[in-house]
């Protein structure tokens, strides 16, 4: 099992983790990306204990301590005078129930962290240009064929290439994609601009009826990330980089406390996207023979508990220890998915459920209708742990 060669279509955060998760393991491992440079969109991630567990797990303590903002108390306040209707512990709380905490970080830099840690055990682990166009499969191994034309050989398969996945089309047709009527703005802020005063705790979200608003800072501080959601029929696009300009947003927003107008009037026009949010039934299977998926191509989820990342490096370290621990291909993987699809559709089912809390019309209700409790507490969604859990 040591000598497989894995193949891996996509170098997103899924891809990068699960490449070293798999090298970590004594397995070759070639990581297939179709853009022409390496890099992240321009927006912040938030990363809960049991992604903070596997970071850990794979050698990256050192970017989350450096690179990351760790919050302390966080608020969910009222859309129309900012005032608290809930408040929850991010840090030391979940420390001392899970062994770890929330880290708040810039996507870019984890994925230049996991870049650097992968071409440090292989420098020829990622091909750029790499666009997956078919794969195939015998008894003998699987094959990648690029849209350059080029075919790559390998005994595993993996698909981390994303909510659009080509290797899932290829495995199980379709997952035909419905938009939920939901849309999300996202930008950066240089924190210097951003008044004191509206940034109490600086990691915060904000409802109201029918809108979302998550902010808090990355990069050490130096930036304010945020998300502000918001509900409309009818979308077609799918895409996370269409152009919005703030009056847009302004307008959507309308009637909102300046907390929240404050900041996205400063949000640079270059640094402000929107998107609409689609949505996918989670699969009941994610192999076939030797190929399997990993990641948004296995479980796209929607945002509403900042989870997709989360999972996918979840995976990553459930899919090296698999192979670590398995005598075949086909029992890898099926230990894999064993301890993975259960979590992963539990937590695409909760990240449905989240939204109605937060988007409901009756705000002032927010503290009695959660019992004061985040979104995300007493579920389960954290007792889960990548590194310990059984496969
Ligand atoms: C508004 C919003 C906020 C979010 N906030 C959080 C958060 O706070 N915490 C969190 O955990 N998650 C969050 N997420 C989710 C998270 O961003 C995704 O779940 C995560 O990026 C999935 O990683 P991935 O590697 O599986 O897929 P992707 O990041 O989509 O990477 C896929 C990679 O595959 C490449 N690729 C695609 N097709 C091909 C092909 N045919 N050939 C070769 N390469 C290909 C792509 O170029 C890309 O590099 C958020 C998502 C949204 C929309």
């Amino acid at each position: 099992m040591n000598r497989l060669k894995i193949g891996i279509v996509g170098a997103g955060i899924g891809g990068l983790s699960a490449a070293l998760a798999l090298q970590q393991k004594g397995f070759e491992v070639k990581c297939f990306e179709q853009a022409p440079k390496l890099g992240e969109i321009g927006a912040g991630i938030s990363l809960s204990p049991s992604a903070a567990h596997a970071i850990n797990y794979l050698g990256l303590r050192q970017t989350l301590l450096d690179m990351s903002y760790q919050p302390g108390d966080q608020c969910v306040r009222h859309y129309q005078d900012a005032r608290p209707l809930s408040w929850t512990n991010r840090g030391q709380s979940l420390q001392e129930k899970y062994g770890e905490r929330y880290y708040l970080i810039h996507r870019a830099d984890l994925h230049d962290a996991l870049v650097s840690a992968v071409l440090a055990n292989d420098a020829e682990a990622i091909v750029l240009n790499a666009r997956c166009q078919s794969i195939s499969q015998n008894l003998r191994g699987a094959t990648l064929q690029l849209t350059s034309g080029q075919t790559h050989h390998f005994d595993v398969l993996i698909g981390a290439d994303g909510s659009r996945s080509a290797v899932r089309q290829a495995l199980f047709g379709a997952l035909e994609p419905q938009y939920t009527g939901y849309i999300a703005w996202r930008g950066l802020i240089p924190m210097e601009l951003v008044p004191p005063e509206i940034l109490q705790p600086p990691s915060g979200v904000f409802v109201g009826p029918g809108h979302l608003v998550n902010r808090y800072p990355v990069r050490r501080g130096t930036l304010l990330n945020f998300v502000a959601f918001a509900e409309r029929e009818v979308w077609t696009e799918e895409g996370w980089s269409i152009r919005s300009s703030v009056d847009e947003l302004l307008n959507e927003f309308e009637g909102w406390t300046s907390w929240v107008r404050g900041f996205m009037e400063l949000v640079p026009p270059d640094q402000l996207f929107k998107w609409g949010l689609f949505d996918r039934e989670p699969l009941k299977t994610w192999s076939q023979g030797r190929i399997s998926l990993l990641g948004d191509a296995a479980h796209p989820v929607l945002p509403f508990l900042g989870h997709g990342a989360v999972l996918a490096i979840e995976d990553s370290v459930v899919l090296g220890r698999a192979f670590a621990a398995a005598s075949s291909i086909d029992e890898a993987l099926a230990r894999y998915e064993n301890a993975r699809i259960e979590r992963t559709s539990f937590v695409v089912h909760e990240s449905r459920r989240a939204v109605k809390t937060f988007h409901a019309l009756d705000v002032d209700s927010y503290h009695q209708r959660t019992q004061g409790k985040a979104a995300d507490e007493g579920i389960g969604l954290f007792s889960y742990n990548p590194v310990t859990q059984v496969i």
